[in-house]
């Protein structure tokens, strides 16, 4: 028997699908589609992060998203946009944006490159924005399949990457208790770049000696500074280091990446998918993140084109609930790297999703991007 929503709720019982009904069949799909309008809907939410947040600019205890829900049919994708501030958007402009969006004028969510071409059209900006959309849709489809994107995908979700966690810059005795707190974690992220590098780096290795990512946020601005703390590094331990020296300096970035015994990775000068073969040469690979990509679908298109230059791939996040971390999960077994540990550092998520379990990202069997209301 083709189990419809109906027969499903009678079956499993309707007090546990509450609003993550899993989909109807495939077969009985377009005559529905046809029928029914999808709805955006959006709220406010500040996220408390556990720690302050430390990195070589700034530090900050909230992040501002905005939830997005596009209902259809019965069903509803999840989407979230995250505005730390170095991204130069807010809740005010990503409402703003929201606004201006007529979602129900396209009759079937599947049309993702009418949509998100429609969308990416309305500014030229507004990159948050735009991802939530993104993910609410690809949500959507996903549960309308009743299918895991990683599978509507053909990833093979044994191959998740472990997951960095990040530890931002501090004292010694603050960075000592938060590398105690993240021992479960097979790999740690380091913030670099705040004067204080090597005494970072000495006392998470008094604690542990797992391979570490840096993030040096751009802090580094002279290139033989740079060369010479690479060259340190290595010595260390450190598998790659992420934008070491400001985005503006790209003949450095070139010379500095060329002297490099370390990957060098490239996040805040990386934003869309026409940046990618432009840094073929400037940095040895990218730093995805779905606020930077506009979402899903871009993203998916930036590690083909980055795997096609043979350039290194790494998805990240930014702080954000388990929606938008789950959704980059559902990616995850196409990277060499992951630092998807957005969700951890918050107290207040709003969703359940990717766990990471023996510091890997383990992707579940939920629909879409795979996550459920708390
Ligand atoms: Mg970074």
């Amino acid at each position: 028997m083709i189990l419809n929503r109906r027969n499903f709720a009678k079956t499993i019982g309707a007090a546990s699908i509450g609003a993550f009904i899993p989909g109807i069949s495939i077969a009985s799909t377009p005559a529905i589609i046809k029928s029914k309008k999808m709805k955006l809907s959006f709220k406010t939410y500040e996220l408390q992060l556990t720690h302050t947040f430390t990195v070589a600019s700034y530090s900050r205890n909230t992040t501002p998203v905005v939830l997005t829900e596009i209902e259809y049919d019965g069903l509803i994708g999840y989407g979230e946009a995250s505005m730390p501030p170095y991204l130069g958007e807010s809740q005010a402009s990503v409402i703003k944006f929201l606004k201006k969006v007529d979602i129900s004028q396209f009759k079937d969510p599947f049309m993702l490159d009418d949509i998100l071409s429609y969308v990416d059209s309305i500014e030229k900006e507004n990159r948050a924005a735009k991802a939530c959309i993104d993910i609410a849709l690809h949500d959507l489809i996903g549960k309308i399949t009743n299918q895991p994107l990683y599978k509507l995908w053909g990833l093979n979700p044994t191959k998740t990457p472990m997951t960095s966690y990040t530890i931002g810059i501090d004292k010694p005795d603050v960075v000592r208790e938060k590398t105690k707190e993240a021992l479960d974690f097979k790999v740690l992220k380091v913030k670099l770049g705040g004067g204080n590098d090597k005494e970072m780096i000495n006392t998470i290795r008094e604690i542990t000696n797992v391979p570490l990512y840096v993030d040096v946020n751009q802090g580094w601005k002279d290139k033989n500074h740079a060369l010479e703390m690479i060259n340190w590094l290595k010595e260390q331990g450190i598998v790659f280091v992420e934008q070491p020296m400001p985005k503006t300096q790209i003949d450095d970035m070139a010379w500095l990446t060329e002297n490099s015994p370390l990957p060098t990775i490239a996040d805040e000068a990386f934003q869309r998918l026409s940046d990618v073969a432009k840094f073929k040469g400037v940095y040895s690979g990218i730093n995805i993140k779905l606020m930077k990509s506009t979402g899903l679908r871009e993203a998916h298109k930036m590690i083909t084109v980055a795997k096609a230059l043979d350039m290194k791939v790494m998805i990240g996040c930014m702080t954000e609930t388990s929606c938008a971390v789950s959704a980059a999960a559902q990616l995850s077994p196409l990277v060499d790297w992951a630092d998807l540990d957005g969700n951890l550092l918050i107290n207040n998520d709003v969703y359940e999703g990717m766990k990471v379990i023996d510091g890997k990202v383990t992707l579940n069997q939920l629909p879409g991007i795979g996550i459920k209301k708390i």
